[in-house]
């Protein structure tokens, strides 16, 4: 036999949503355990200036601000595991328990929080001049390229709304889409095509981004799909918008989610469809997925999870444990 903590909440993820849902948990006396990830900071750790975050007028750089983040929940009585959750086993309303490697954490509740990463083309140079000239996020970053060339790759209304935005800042906008036909709604692609400054270009596909002498974006190498002749695009800035693969491969045959994957909520609160387990963030957020929206959810759901904690009876499964917080005697040591 072996005595394992049974923790009030266990959130899992660490960016905005996480990092906000711990500080909140933390200061209502909840002793949170966060599952941070092995690479802290989500998103905004592959991100360079935000100047978009209220209370920074002068900006501030991604993971300095997931670091100001992350030690404002510690502050509080936050606890942290800096690794990776590789297993989720979800109750409806008892026990839940979060493996990481092979150590067990049990929970009353469970905050996720593991946000989406934006699907990449997986094309020469667009790891490597990410953050200098290759962006995934047109609000964070279009209003960098003030007056340059810029492209948008994709054909959706992540797509459209980027280039909508950028079309502000750039001087030309190139829409470079693999297919003749949009996938966009049609308000979408008609207000795209109302700017002036944008122009598609299809069939095309993007083989490489190109980069100058100084390290930064220079041109994007691109091919016709029909016709297979290439041709390169002198560019300031790219922006990569073929949608966001939401993190919930841990959870996704537990939990409702929709048939994007992303975890489905109930009404405008942030509980799901098992009792104890809420979602925040990027993980429940195709729309907004800023990182001021998110760390909002991560507060929703540290509220709902501190009365969820409040109001539910110790559940049958820990009915020979202690208060939260205390051991909970198991044979179960996996
Ligand atoms: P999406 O609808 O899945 O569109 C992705 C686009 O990227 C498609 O045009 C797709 O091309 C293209 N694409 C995917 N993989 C590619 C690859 N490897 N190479 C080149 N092109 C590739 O994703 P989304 O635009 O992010 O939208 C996701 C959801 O959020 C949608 O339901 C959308 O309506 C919603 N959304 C709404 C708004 C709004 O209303 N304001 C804004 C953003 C998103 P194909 O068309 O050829 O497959």
């Amino acid at each position: 036999m072996s005595e394992e903590r049974l923790e009030n909440l266990v959130i899992v993820g660490g960016g905005p949503a996480g990092y906000t849902a711990a500080l909140y948990a933390a200061r209502a006396h909840l002793e949170p355990l966060l599952i941070e990830g092995f690479q802290w900071g989500g998103q905004l750790q592959n991100t360079t200036d935000v100047e978009n975050y209220p209370g920074y007028p002068d900006g501030v750089m991604g993971p300095e601000m997931m670091q100001q983040f992350r030690a404002q929940a510690e502050r509080f009585g936050t606890r942290f595991v800096t690794d990776d959750a590789t297993r989720v086993e979800l109750s409806d309303g008892g026990v839940h328990r979060i493996q990481v490697g092979d150590e067990e954490h049990a929970a009353k509740a469970v905050i996720l929080a593991m946000g989406a990463e934006p699907r990449r083309l997986g094309v020469p140079g667009e790891t490597e001049l990410s953050g200098r000239g290759v962006s995934t996020c047109g609000v964070c970053d279009g209003a960098f390229f003030k007056g340059e060339n810029v492209a948008v790759i994709g054909g959706g209304d992540s797509a459209m709304e980027d280039a909508i935005f950028i079309s502000k800042y750039a001087s030309d906008l190139t829409l470079i889409h693999r297919r003749d036909d949009f996938r966009a709604s049609r308000i979408m692609f008609d207000r795209a095509s109302e700017q002036p400054n944008i122009e598609p270009m299809t069939p095309y596909v993007v083989e490489e981004f190109v980069a100058g002498d100084d390290g930064k974006l220079r041109a994007v190498r691109v091919r016709n799909v029909e016709t297979g002749a290439e041709e390169e695009l002198d560019l300031g800035g790219a922006f990569v918008a073929i949608g966001h693969i939401p993190r919930s491969e841990l959870v996704a045959d537990q939990v409702d989610v929709d048939e994007n994957g992303y975890v489905i909520t109930e009404g405008r609160s942030t509980r799901t469809s098992l009792g104890g387990v809420f979602a925040v963030g990027d993980l429940v957020d195709h729309t907004y997925r800023q990182a001021v929206t998110a760390a909002g959810t991560g507060c929703m759901g540290a509220l709902d999870a501190e009365w969820y904690l409040r109001d539910t009876p110790p559940s049958p499964e820990a009915h020979w444990a202690g208060a939260a917080g205390e051991a909970l005697e198991t044979t179960a040591s996996s």
